[in-house]
């Protein structure tokens, strides 16, 4: 582990992976962010606390942008792609999904420090009703049941799982997500409402309000970030009966757009669960919808070759300084170690 740790130390110094880029078609990484917070800590009891960043984290990540890469926006990867752009070497651009309050409250104010504009896509529903959506729910069940140590019954299979063991718990949870990935609207919220009510507790949705609202968005568009859609419910779209694709993917846009009172060109495809998250019924829907960009949860570097309505992402979280260098040198160089 401490001969890695060296190793990569020494790799990020040496000046193999500039080398190496160099000889490389140049490629552009898109970076996925969820949400950023300040008590990231007590925020992961909803918001799963793979997808929460510290703020703190989250200023060091943007500083080694501005001082080691170039930080783009997303217009200018449409452009670059279509060849009205130039892209410039190590060019790197920030994006976030789902639409928490905290990417206009945190994160915003953090990028503006350095001059970066961000992407946020927006789950419209949740925007919306100003709720949590679905799987801050589900997550906030089974983290409040490991504490409670609930067994679990699955009433058709007969199986059992014991809550508080963290394995059994994480298990459980991705099981108890998958209808909800294939779900959409109310019925999704009804599900949740289901589940919530055998465990006799819930997310009080009231009292917890995570959501950026549509006015915050505007804001952010004027000062510079893109608003994207990321459909209406947070499913799966490739999962969902196709005559859903109208709402999730059709309606929220239109409703994003009255909203923003602009046209809105870019799209995030949820991905809380089951592969693939994309299939020809949704890649046509988004060229449809005029979409420039779209994004995805999959791993890699945007290349001239990519279709602009499927382009690959970099997930980050919490990586400190070393680690997030390290992710982004290995995949502007394409060496996956
Ligand atoms: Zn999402």
């Amino acid at each position: 582990m401490l001969f890695k740790e060296k190793l990569k130390t020494l790799l990020l110094k040496s000046g193999a992976f500039r080398l190496r880029q160099m000889m490389l078609p140049r490629s552009v990484l898109i970076l996925a962010y969820h949400s950023v917070a300040t008590d990231w800590r007590k925020q992961a009891d909803y918001i799963t606390r793979g997808i929460t960043t510290d703020a703190d984290i989250f200023e060091d990540h943007m500083r080694i942008l501005r001082q080691e890469y170039n930080p783009i926006t997303l217009e200018e990867v449409s452009d670059g792609l279509r060849g009205t752009f130039s892209l410039p070497p190590r060019s790197i651009v920030v994006t976030f999904d789902d639409g928490f309050a905290d990417n206009y409250s945190v994160a915003a104010p953090i990028m503006e420090r350095y001059g970066i504009r961000g992407t946020i896509y927006l789950t419209v529903g949740a925007t919306l009703r100003q709720e949590l959506p679905w799987f801050c729910r589900t997550n906030f069940l089974f983290q409040r049941a490991k504490n409670k140590n609930i067994i679990l019954t699955d009433k058709k299979t007969n199986r059992t799982w014991h809550l508080g063991d963290q394995l059994e718990n994480r298990e459980a949870l991705v099981l108890y997500c998958h209808p909800c990935a294939r779900l959409s609207g109310d019925e999704l919220s009804d599900y949740v409402s289901g589940l919530e009510s055998w465990f006799g507790f819930g997310l009080d949705l009231k009292e917890v309000r995570g959501m950026m609202t549509f006015e915050q968005a505007r804001e952010l568009r004027q000062r510079g970030h893109i608003i994207g859609n990321h459909t209406f419910s947070h499913c799966n779209v490739a999962h969902i009966p196709r005559e859903l694709l109208q709402l999730e993917m059709v309606e929220s846009n239109e409703i994003l757009e009255r909203e923003l009172g602009e046209p809105v060109e870019h799209f995030s495809y949820p991905h809380p669960c089951l592969n693939p998250q994309w299939n020809d019924a949704t890649l046509a829907e988004t060229e449809k919808l005029n979409y420039k960009t779209a994004v995805l949860t999959s791993f890699g570097q945007v290349t001239s070759r990519r279709s602009p309505l499927l382009l690959p992402r970099i997930l980050l979280n919490n990586q400190d300084n070393k680690e997030f260098r390290w992710k982004l040198e290995n995949a502007l160089a394409k060496i996956q170690v």
